[in-house]
């Protein structure tokens, strides 16, 4: 049994080009185990090759939002989902944070992109690694999440499922992914801003994953470094402080959550 499930990092990136076998040995020494997330072809097989060689370590393959100009080679991505240590279709969804107004190209081009990820994960029964980051001062991204994923859920409904990754929304989007199934995992700002305080305590446990994203979004007291799975110790920490319950019993349910939507069996 893991003792920390960190359930969305990146050891896959070039960050970790000179040191990866180190950070996955510390890994090991405290019982943290991850689940490394492609981006695109490049990093979707690196995800897999590390799953492959690491016992501790789980694969999800996708193209982000952000490289929605890549285009989407579902024949290529079949392949990789068939391995047994890819447990989501992923990290997938809608990037409005550098989205010029207007730009309805680009906007259909994510959208386009990420259906075919959904349908993906339907036909592979996978769940999805949702990334969704709205423009700044609104939550339009998480609206247009939502509608797409209700259009999916209303004809395939609990084969609809999967995890929204470094959720930073309000408590009204988040309703709206708990009543799809959907859990929310939480990262590195909630150690150094209360703004999320609300909707941490909002989520119900058994709904709530700790994830670290590194390399990036460091949580306190390593904010501003190279970020690492093994911090989200700091996360799960939080999370029990923010929410007033008992570390142990935190951190043991976030283990179980994550084991459970991504159907990993020891
Ligand atoms: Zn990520």
């Amino acid at each position: 049994m893991p003792r920390y499930f960190d359930a969305h990092s990146h050891l896959n990136f070039k960050q970790y080009g000179a040191d990866r076998d180190d950070v996955i040995a510390r890994m090991q020494d405290e019982g943290v185990w991850t689940i490394t997330v492609g981006t695109d072809t490049v990093t979707s097989r690196e995800a897999v090759a590390l799953a492959e060689g690491h016992e501790h370590l789980f694969a999800t393959v996708g193209v982000h939002p952000t490289d929605w100009e890549s285009g989407f080679d579902a024949d290529v991505f079949r392949i990789f989902a068939k391995n047994k240590k890819v447990v989501a279709v992923g990290e997938c969804g809608l990037d409005y944070y550098r989205l010029k107004t207007g730009d309805q190209r680009q906007k259909t081009g994510q959208e386009e992109l990420f259906e075919s990820q959904i349908q993906l994960a339907l036909e592979q029964d996978l769940p999805l690694m949702v990334h969704a980051r709205p423009s700044a001062g609104t939550m339009d991204a998480y609206n247009d999440v939502v509608d797409t994923l209700t259009s999916y859920f209303n004809t395939h409904t609990s084969k609809l499922r999967g995890n929204v990754h470094f959720f930073v929304g309000d408590t009204d989007i988040a309703a709206k992914f708990l009543d799809m199934g959907f859990t929310l995992s939480f990262d590195g700002p909630i150690t150094f801003t209360r703004e999320y305080d609300e909707v941490v305590r909002y989520v119900p446990l058994d709904m709530l994953l700790a994830e670290t994203d590194a390399p990036f979004a460091a949580p306190e007291p390593y904010r501003g470094k190279r970020n690492e799975p093994v911090y989200v110790k700091e996360i799960v920490r939080a999370i029990a402080n923010i929410r007033k319950e008992d570390e142990e019993e935190v951190r043991r349910t976030l283990v179980e959550n994550t084991l459970r939507v991504f159907h990993i069996t020891l």
